[in-house]
């Protein structure tokens, strides 16, 4: 059942690695590889989403466990100095998380949030955004 071929998981996971960018780019190489054409950061919408499918009207949000602040995660830690700033500021990036997301619903689009942390089980992932792309419900 696996799609992707050999070459395409490596460059994913070579992606994963890299800093900044990389769980993004690891996204964005696996739909494209998939078969799906998106365009990226429509900044028209709330929250510049990740990747944009205008013809399905679904966008793709692909949060770094750290500043989105993925509790339940064995990729997040909380920072040790400054808790109280951090706490603040991470709290603060979740709101503002919800805030977008809420509103692109309201706008009519579907909304899907990969985690940084969900790219390490490609196989899943794949299953993940193919659901998600391929119908009319919304995944979380
Ligand atoms: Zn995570």
């Amino acid at each position: 059942m696996d799609k992707i071929s050999p070459e395409t998981r490596s460059r994913v996971m070579a992606a994963v690695r890299s800093k900044n960018t990389g769980p993004e780019r690891a996204v964005r190489t696996l739909v494209f590889a998939l078969g799906y054409r998106y365009r990226l950061h429509r900044n028209d919408l709330p929250g510049t989403p990740d990747l944009v499918f205008p013809g399905r009207k679904k966008v793709i949000f692909v949060n770094g466990c750290f500043w989105h602040f993925h509790q339940r995660c064995a990729g997040f830690r909380a920072p040790k100095s400054r808790v109280e700033f951090w706490e603040g500021k991470l709290t603060r990036n979740r709101q503002r998380d919800r805030v977008n997301q809420r509103a692109l619903r309201k706008l009519g689009w579907k909304v899907m949030v990969i985690w940084e942390c969900e790219i390490k089980e490609l196989a899943r992932l794949q299953r993940k955004i193919s659901e998600f792309l391929d119908s009319a419900a919304e995944i979380g």
